[in-house]
């Protein structure tokens, strides 16, 4: 099946037929390098996405996201679906909403499902409060590519300052999260302070570099006392398991075996989590609804490693029928991106 043109048209392929995958943008639809496609076979119940042998490469994970209103419907039923979409989000609209810098914890609202109108093209009309989903300009994941990326020495190590503390694992529905009950300690962005809430994990990758997935993104949440977010995300590829998620694996068994929605873990030491020194920062936004901007985002640029049972754990344990929960890469919008990388990276990466 040839590739369409961006912004044509895809027809829905009829069952069994395998059809390639397209980048999402905002922009439109972006036909993928050879190296990035993956074969996608629908049927009546599912629409499932496999590796196409021809194009594997065993630790990337394609970008694999589809324009939902691209398949194969009429624009009068698309109209029609619009309307019904319309009219359910203000029904919706009427409902309160959350504190500004805070991610949806009730996950039945929104999916990953490209083809679903609660999908990630559609988050911003299933409520009026989630509008910056759809119509934002600094969202977030971005792909951090060499051409938009400023190497700077000045930013400095990463000031963080946590501490052991209580801590509650929860099934949100479309992730695993933990959360800290007690105080956790923080990181110090541009003089201000922001307290350590919470941690989750997104697979695959949700942020990119150049062009490339990784299989799991872990972001620590942290908020500022005026409600801004900062969050550290860490990026993981197959290999030897990652040991913050080995001290986890029982409770996240537990969860996963039990369908018990959160269960306390006693004292987690966010110190476990172990970062690199070198470091993206961008501004961007929460990457789930109400997908809030002026959110500080620093992705270490060292991708550590996790095994393939603990990205299928965490997966199987959110019970959501998705294979994923990253959201498509998001438009860049010439914002500016810097990584910071030390002039002398033994001095300053080595010693504490
Ligand atoms: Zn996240």
């Amino acid at each position: 099946m040839p590739l369409p043109e961006a912004g044509q048209a895809l027809v829905r392929p009829r069952s069994g037929e395998g059809l390639h995958a397209l980048a999402l943008t905002n922009g439109g639809v972006d036909a993928l390098t050879q190296k990035q496609k993956k074969k996608c076979i629908m049927n009546a119940e599912k629409f499932e996405c496999a590796f196409d042998p021809q194009f594997n490469e065993s630790h990337l994970w394609p970008i694999y996201m589809f324009r939902p209103v691209a398949f194969g419907i009429t624009k009068r039923r698309e109209k029609m679906k619009l309307l019904v979409l319309c009219a359910i989000s203000l029904v919706l609209a009427l409902h309160a909403g959350l504190a500004a810098s805070e991610e949806v914890e009730d996950a039945s609202e929104f999916n990953y499902d490209p083809r679903s109108k609660s999908g990630p093209a559609r988050w911003g009309d299933i409520r009026e409060e989630w509008r910056t989903c759809s119509n934002g300009s600094m969202q977030s994941p971005i792909d951090l590519t060499s051409e938009n990326v400023q190497v700077v020495a000045h930013l400095g190590r990463l000031n963080r300052s946590y501490e052991a503390s209580n801590a509650t694992l929860k099934n949100r529905g479309h992730d695993i999260m933990l959360r800290w009950e007690g105080v956790a300690g923080s990181i110090y962005v541009n003089g201000t302070q922001y307290l350590l809430k919470q941690c989750h994990w997104h697979s695959p990758s949700e942020h990119a570099v150049n062009g490339r997935r990784f299989d799991l993104e872990l972001h620590m949440v942290h908020e500022s006392p005026k409600g801004e977010a900062a969050v550290v995300g860490v990026m993981y590829k197959l290999g030897q398991p990652d040991t913050f998620l080995s001290s986890l694996t029982k409770y996240i068994e537990w969860i996963a075996g039990t369908h018990e929605v959160q269960r306390a873990v006693g004292i987690v030491n966010p110190n476990r989590i172990k970062i690199g020194c070198k470091y993206y920062r961008y501004e961007g936004s929460l990457t789930v609804p109400p997908c809030t901007e002026n959110v500080t985002w620093t992705v270490v640029q060292e991708v550590r490693t996790v095994s393939r049972e603990q990205v299928k754990l965490l997966r199987e344990a959110v019970r959501d029928d998705s294979e994923f929960n990253a959201r498509p890469l998001q438009p860049t919008n010439r914002r500016p991106v810097q990584l910071f990388s030390p002039t002398d990276s033994k001095l300053e990466c080595e010693n504490p």
